[in-house]
């Protein structure tokens, strides 16, 4: 049975697999496997009971051929330098196949968000961008949110940036509107991957009004494909996030769930709803399963009892590639990361250009 490699040599192996079919030389691929630069940082923050922590920052900058780096920045305790020079990867896959002026990059820190409070949180975003403003700027390297990390994190960003460089709103895409965020931006990954969802459901026959959807994950990326989707009229039935899943073979009524999300809920808080094992939850029959929460999730060991016909990759590298050769084998589709969540740095792109251009434009426009 195939085995599991670990995500950074699951990219190159992926990496290796587009250099075979498109013919490139060895030359080009090294390009393609090493990262430019890469930074590593330790950041002491002091805490609100007066001790100091050392957290490990980093910043993997993959290729820039095509314009600046580009990514986001996770807030996760699996974090680290490899994790950030794989995601760093795929970006420069996502940019060049999205045509968007950009190269690609990725930063993270190694901790639990959800263990900090808002104040230590402003603390070592500051932290992180005075280690890192160096090698940041508008046409240089520009940050997004990612897991973990907010509209509020890239405003902390922008401001602790322009104290050194002043006002640079292009330096962070996904900020709030009221500093220079587009419309839409939030919701753009996850409209995307809907988006994307509903052509792989045409191809294979049927329509999105006749689909079941299964959505790990009801962040950024998750709840607003939820929402696409329950918009196009599919019959969203199960969805989870770190804390639990549910489900209701009816339908879950999505706008009232993520009315309870905003207001600090959980998934679960959910009434009209039964409790479902997050695990089950990728293995649902249904017809489309978004994984849209971390990597990693659909594995070696699980993938033949996955049952969607079509896996949307919310989520950046979700399914590893053994899992994604079993799913193949057994005729799954899967939209792949670097298509199905686009849509985030297409709108990044967006917000940069009317950064930029000191500019704003409708969100209708932005949609289109
Ligand atoms: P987020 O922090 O807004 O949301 C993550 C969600 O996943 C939360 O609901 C969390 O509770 C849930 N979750 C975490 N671990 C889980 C687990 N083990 N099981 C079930 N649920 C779990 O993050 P996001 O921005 O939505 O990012 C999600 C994924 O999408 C990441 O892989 C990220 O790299 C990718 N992505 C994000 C963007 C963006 O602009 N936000 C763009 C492209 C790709």
């Amino acid at each position: 049975m195939a085995k599991d490699s670990s995500m950074l040599d699951g990219t190159i192996a992926s990496i290796d697999g587009a250099v075979r079919s498109l013919g490139l030389e060895d030359d080009m691929r090294q390009v393609l496997v090493k990262p430019w630069r890469e930074i590593q940082v330790g950041m002491p923050v002091r805490m609100d009971d007066g001790n100091v922590r050392v957290f490990r920052g980093y910043r993997s900058q993959h290729n820039a051929a095509r314009g600046p780096y580009k990514g986001g920045i996770r807030y996760h305790p699996n974090a680290d330098l490899e994790h950030v020079r794989a995601l760093g990867m795929l970006m420069t896959w996502k940019t060049a196949l999205a045509d968007v002026p950009f190269g690609g990059a990725k930063g993270g820190v190694s901790v639990n968000p959800r263990e900090l409070s808002t104040s230590e949180l402003n603390r070592l975003t500051r932290r992180y961008t005075m280690s890192m403003h160096h090698v940041l700027g508008v046409n240089r390297d520009i940050v997004a949110p990612d897991l973990g990390t907010t509209a509020q994190t890239m405003a902390w960003i922008m401001d602790a940036y322009g104290s050194i460089h002043g006002h640079t709103p292009g330096i962070v895409t996904g900020k709030p509107i009221e500093l220079g965020g587009s419309l839409g931006r939030t919701e753009a990954p996850g409209r995307g991957a809907a988006i994307v969802g509903f052509r792989a459901i045409v191809d294979s026959g049927s329509t999105p009004d006749e689909s079941t959807i299964a959505v790990q994950g009801f962040g950024a990326v998750g709840a607003a494909a939820a929402r696409t989707m329950f918009d196009a009229g599919a019959k969203v039935i199960a969805v989870s996030d770190v804390d639990g899943a549910i489900i209701n073979t009816s339908g879950l009524d999505i706008p009232a769930l993520e009315q309870i999300v905003s207001e600090g809920g959980t998934v679960s808080d959910f009434n009209d709803s039964d409790a479902l094992d997050n695990a089950a939850l990728l293995e649902l029959d249904c017809d489309v399963l978004i994984p849209a929460a971390i990597e990693d999730v659909i594995t070696a060991q699980n993938a033949s009892k996955v049952r969607a016909r079509i896996i949307v990759e919310g989520a950046n590298r979700p399914v590893t590639s053994a899992a994604d050769e079993i799913l193949v084998d057994a005729n799954h589709s899967i939209v792949p990361d670097i298509l199905a969540n686009a849509g985030g740095v297409i709108a990044s792109y967006f917000e940069w250009a009317q950064n930029i251009q000191v500019f704003s434009w409708e969100l209708e426009r932005v949609n289109r």
